[in-house]
């Protein structure tokens, strides 16, 4: 929309309307990383909740769900999904001042520096390689073109049974001429403990995101799955000193999620989280609760409308999900 018909949109009750039609909706937001520069808006984004919306805990709205208690109109679940101390630089400050309850999904080998998240190391592979153009797994790749490539690049890996997965990523790292430090670096560190604990002494929730961050269902056996998912709630719980009781897939499309995976959430979490674009009611499956994915940089107006409900990609299990 062109900007004049924006404003219009956001200010002349269409998106009051939208609102009001969709008040049922469950919204679950998911965020992942938080700028500096990207503080504003992401403040902008608070204080338009903070008026428009009923905020609530995931555990509050699990509680009201598990309960048949009505979910209050409105309602809002604020996510953020990994582990990034920019959460706690840049975000946690802007929470804290509107009040605003947060479930924070850890990936706990990541949260004790013991690896990267792998996608940042081809990011930081691309980021620094001295080779203005490279090949490696059959493609070639330009560091004018970062974005595509490491796009592409993700999808392949991704689509890869896991140990396919880890070649990939080593031979674009070898192409690259870089190689990364075993120390994570700062732009893409995680909270350190220390944070954590302040955090969750200020209302934060943490959930559990695995160990390493694999897509599940290319992992070689349930056993494996269930260290993964069942490994990042144990560490987390003994961090915290209490019970994790709810889990994000790592990607978390259909795609990613396989039948142990969702068996293992349902026996071990009152709530687990899909990556997915959707809005939820009390009906929708507790254990592939879909998501509004966000970056704080979302321009506001659009941010409004998206939130009100206005042309939601709404999205749904394949048939046979999970295989
Ligand atoms: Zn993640």
């Amino acid at each position: 929309m062109r900007q004049l018909a924006k404003q219009i949109f956001n200010k002349s009750g269409v998106l009051h309307l939208c609102r009001r039609r969709n008040r049922r909706a469950i919204r679950i937001l998911l965020y992942h990383r938080f700028p500096a520069p990207w503080r504003e808006n992401l403040e902008r984004h608070c204080a338009h909740l903070a008026s428009k919306y009923t905020i609530l805990s995931m555990t509050a709205l699990e509680q009201s769900i598990r309960e048949r208690r009505q979910v209050p109109d409105n309602a809002v679940v604020f996510t953020v999904d990994d582990g990034y101390r920019d959460f706690y630089q840049v975000a946690y400050p802007i929470f804290r001042k509107y009040n605003i309850p947060v479930l924070f999904y850890l990936t706990t080998g990541y949260m004790d520096r013991e690896c990267w998240l792998w996608g940042d190391r081809l990011r930081y592979c691309f980021r620094n390689t001295p080779h203005q153009t490279f090949r490696a797994v059959g493609m070639e790749f330009s560091k004018n073109q970062q974005a595509a490539g490491l796009e592409r690049l993700r999808e392949m890996a991704k689509a890869a049974p896991d140990a396919e997965r880890r070649r990939i990523v080593a031979e674009f790292e070898s192409a690259s001429g870089i190689q990364v430090p075993e120390r994570i670096t700062a732009d893409y560190e995680p909270c350190t403990r220390d944070e954590i604990r302040e955090m969750a002494r200020g209302g934060i929730e943490f959930g559990a995101h695995t160990l390493t961050h694999p897509i599940l269902s290319k992992l070689p056996d349930a056993a494996t799955v269930e260290r993964e998912i069942l490994g990042s709630k144990a560490r987390l719980e003994a961090e915290l000193g209490q019970p994790v009781t709810h889990f994000a897939y790592p990607n978390g499309r259909w795609q990613d999620v396989n039948q142990a995976a969702l068996a293992t959430a349902r026996r071990h979490f009152t709530t687990a989280t899909m990556a997915l674009e959707g809005l939820n009611s009390p009906e929708t499956d507790i254990h592939a609760l879909l998501r509004l994915p966000f970056d704080p940089d979302h321009p506001i107006d659009a941010f409004e409308r998206r939130l009100a409900g206005f042309r939601v990609a709404q999205s749904t299990a394949p048939p046979g999900w999970p295989a």
